[in-house]
C-alpha cells in the first residue's frame, strides 16, 4: 500500500499502525503529518504570488502553510476539506474564519476558487 502521508510503500499488515503514527498529534495539537500529493505530482513551478500565511482574527494567530501542502492543493484542491490548523488556537478551525495575510482573501473563498478552476 502506498502511504498517503509519506509516500513509502507499506506492507498491508503494517499499514494501519503506520498510518496511525502519522495521525498522532504533536504537542502543539497539530497532526504529525498531513496527506500530500506524491512529490512528483505536486506543483513544481514558482510559488510567487501564492498566499502562504494566514491569520485567524478570532485569536490573532498567524500560521504559515507548509510548502508541500500548498504545492499539493495547487494541483488537487479537492484533497483538503475546510479544516485548517491555527497555531493561535492549537487546533483545526474552519477555513471560512481564516484570511490570507498576503491578499486579505478569505481562505474558504480561495479554496472554492481553486476548486472551480480545477474543474
Ligand atoms: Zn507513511
Ligand atoms: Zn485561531
Amino acid at each position: 500500500m502506498n502511504c498517503p502521508f509519506c509516500h513509502k510503500n507499506v506492507p498491508l499488515w503494517w499499514y494501519y499502525f503506520h498510518v496511525k503514527g502519522h495521525r498522532r498529534l504533536k504537542a502543539d495539537g497539530q497532526h504529525e503529518s498531513h496527506i500530500t500529493l506524491h512529490p512528483e505530482l505536486r506543483e513544481q513551478g514558482s510559488l510567487e504570488g501564492v498566499p502562504k500565511v494566514y491569520e485567524h482574527p478570532k485569536c490573532g494567530g498567524m500560521t504559515v502553510m507548509p510548502e508541500k501542502i500548498i504545492r499539493s492543493y495547487l494541483k488537487n484542491p479537492f484533497m483538503y476539506n475546510g479544516k485548517t490548523f491555527c497555531t493561535g488556537c492549537h487546533t483545526y478551525v474552519d477555513d471560512s474564519e481564516l484570511f490570507w495575510v498576503e491578499t486579505g482573501q478569505r481562505m474558504s473563498e480561495y479554496r472554492l476558487e481553486l476548486q472551480r478552476n480545477a474543474r
